[in-house]
């Protein structure tokens, strides 16, 4: 059998980390969260009020044993997940030299192969190469709804399921009308409307395809 490598995008709130995780788990590969690496920079910046130009001079992002991201070499899994954060690293993830930065990390990640990467432009961009491209979607309104539970799961208050919908809104135009790498299915991608799936069922489907492409 040989290592392939995975490249997983789609919007924001479509469950790509749970779709790639668990198949990272299932061929014994890495997982690679990209988009904790922005949300690391742009908690970078909301924290020193450092341009982001500026901080991915002399910043490092990686993860540790345990895949849970550094910002400097300190662990700030726990801090990058709020809205706050989401929405900075979408303002932020526009900028080139930004995505340059994180983009060359995680193209050496790849290197040797057996990755699962998931974000918004790996297999456009990361890993034009990838044996297995899958590109998630799902409607807006199943995305909001999915998001406002994470959310309300996690202990937050205060926020309605309008704001949550609105912000999913913003971010799918941010980051498909961006001009660096913006969000779009690569030619080769294979497709997934996930609205109405059962995640057991689509991973199903998935492994199968897994296993064509490495075989
Ligand atoms: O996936 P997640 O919501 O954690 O990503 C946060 C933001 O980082 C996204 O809204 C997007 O703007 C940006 N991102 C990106 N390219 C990636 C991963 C994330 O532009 N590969």
């Amino acid at each position: 059998m040989k290592k392939i490598n995975v490249a997983v995008d789609g919007y924001s709130s479509v469950g790509k980390s749970t779709i790639a995780k668990r198949l990272a788990q299932y061929a014994g590969y890495t997982y690679v969260d990209t988009g904790a690496m922005y949300r690391a920079v742009a908690l970078y910046c909301l924290q020193s009020g450092e341009e982001p130009l500026a901080a991915v001079q002399h910043i490092t992002v990686d993860f540790d044993n345990d895949n849970r991201v550094r910002l400097n070499g300190q662990d700030v899994e726990d801090q990058i997940r709020t809205l706050e954060v989401g929405n900075k690293a979408s303002q932020i993830s526009p900028i080139p030299e930004v995505r340059h930065f994180l983009v060359a990390q995680q193209q050496k990640m790849g290197e040797s192969k057996g990755i699962v990467m998931d974000g918004r432009d790996i297999g456009t961009v990361v890993f034009p190469d990838a044996e297995l491209k899958i590109f998630l979607t799902a409607s807006p309104e199943v995305r909001a709804m999915r998001r406002y539970k994470e959310l309300i799961g996690k202990g937050v208050t205060g926020i309605t399921l309008e704001e949550v919908a609105r912000d999913v809104a913003d971010r799918d135009y941010r980051d498909t009308h961006r001009e660096e790498s913006p969000l779009k299915q690569a030619a080769d991608a294979y497709v997934l409307d996930n609205s109405d799936r059962e995640l057991e069922d689509q991973l199903r489907e998935l492994e199968a395809l897994l296993e064509e492409r490495r075989a």
